[in-house]
């Protein structure tokens, strides 16, 4: 599907995206690559350019997003001040009707217990906190039993530790009920712990689409490479020459020989921080520190290399401190490494090892 806003604006371009039953799918991407509008596009809220949206056996294009039987969660949980935690989460289904009031009441008791939030049925938004409030936003929209959940970086009003909680606590949520659920989010590291798969998009445009860690070890291009994974991948721009057992790389300030297969030619490089390791003698790479910070189980490297002083980042252990100006020389292991064609996608080398989710 795509959508065009205004004549012009392409916003998403033939996304493609099929959604299992009962799965938890994110979708990932920076600003303004067109997650939100695929999310609005899913819900009815927008209008589909082209191609078509299914739920189950319906196409739903014209179907209005009332009758879609989705709940969508947003950010800005919108709570209605006045009511109480009981009153905001009933008030959907007395509206859509059809529900007995102790239908509702059933309801709405059984999804507090699920949420751990009984205790507060009976207060007003105002008293309590936002993870709390979260709670009930999710609460409102379990309680609607949809065949759909869609959600919209609903945990990003949180405080840190309180997001990282609430995203074990969405999971087993959303495990628990089977509900299939589309969640939009702005954060790799979201997008990695919380999806069966992520679907990670840039210029409207569907870069992948597989399981998190398949993502991680074989990005299809460099943009997901850099996008996925944090600190982000290191890219060098490297010439490479065949040997014949093996493959010469050269790049700024380095020289080194791998064990690969690859063609003749130039390509980027990409090496994660958490594949370098520092070497005992001379390694591949001779680097200068820059800046060391100590994140407490390891040390992440601020580092140069070369006469163009090319900036990149090693993941190291914690007991590994040097100074700034130290010397540091770097080594990896050629199965960790990606390369990249010119035009971004990632080459497949005989270095590519069956990943453990196909052993
Ligand atoms: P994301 O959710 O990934 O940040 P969006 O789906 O909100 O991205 O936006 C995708 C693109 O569409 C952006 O370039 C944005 O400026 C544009 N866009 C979003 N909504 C509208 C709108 N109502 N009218 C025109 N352009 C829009």
């Amino acid at each position: 599907m795509g959508k065009i806003y205004d004549g012009n604006v392409r916003a998403v371009k033939d996304v493609d995206l099929e959604i299992e039953d009962g799965e938890f799918l994110v979708m990932v991407g920076p600003s303004g690559c067109g997650k939100s509008t695929t999310l609005r596009m899913i819900a009815g809220l927008e209008t589909v350019t082209n191609g078509k949206i299914q739920i189950g056996d319906q196409v739903v294009n014209d179907v209005r997003p009332q009758d879609r039987n989705i709940a969508m969660v947003f950010q800005n949980y919108a709570l209605y001040p006045h009511m109480t935690v009981r009153e905001n989460m009933s008030f959907g289904l007395r509206l859509s009707g059809g529900h007995s009031d102790e239908e509702i009441d059933e309801r709405v008791e059984d999804t507090a217990e699920l949420l751990e939030i009984s205790d507060l049925l009976e207060q007003h938004p105002k008293q309590l906190s936002g993870g709390q409030q979260q709670r009930v936003a999710l609460g409102r929209a379990i309680v609607r039993d949809p065949d759909v959940f869609l959600m919209d970086e609903p945990l990003s009003n949180l405080d840190a530790k309180l997001r990282t909680q609430m995203r074990t606590e969405l999971q087993r949520i959303q495990e628990e009920l089977g509900v299939t659920t589309v969640y939009v989010t702005h954060d790799q590291t979201e997008a990695m712990t919380m999806g069966d798969r992520i679907a990670i998009l840039n210029h409207g445009e569907l870069q992948q689409l597989e399981p998190p860690e398949r993502c991680y070890d074989r990005p299809n291009n460099e943009f997901v490479a850099g996008f996925i994974g944090s600190p982000s991948m290191n890219f060098f721009d490297v010439d490479v020459t065949a040997t014949g057992d093996g493959i010469q790389v050269s790049g700024s300030g380095f020289e080194t020989e791998l064990d690969l297969n690859l063609d003749t030619g130039s390509y980027t490089l990409g090496i994660r921080p958490e594949d370098f390791e520092v070497a005992d003698g001379d390694g591949r790479l001779n680097t200068v520190v820059d800046v060391v910070e100590p994140m407490g189980s390891d040390n992440f490297l601020y580092l140069e290399t070369g006469p163009n002083e090319i900036e990149l980042t090693a993941r190291v252990d914690s007991t590994f401190r040097p100074q700034r100006g130290d010397s540091v020389s770097l080594t990896f292991d050629p199965n960790d490494v990606h390369f990249f064609a010119p035009d971004g996608t990632r080459i497949s080398t005989d270095n590519d090892q069956p990943l453990v989710s196909e052993a």
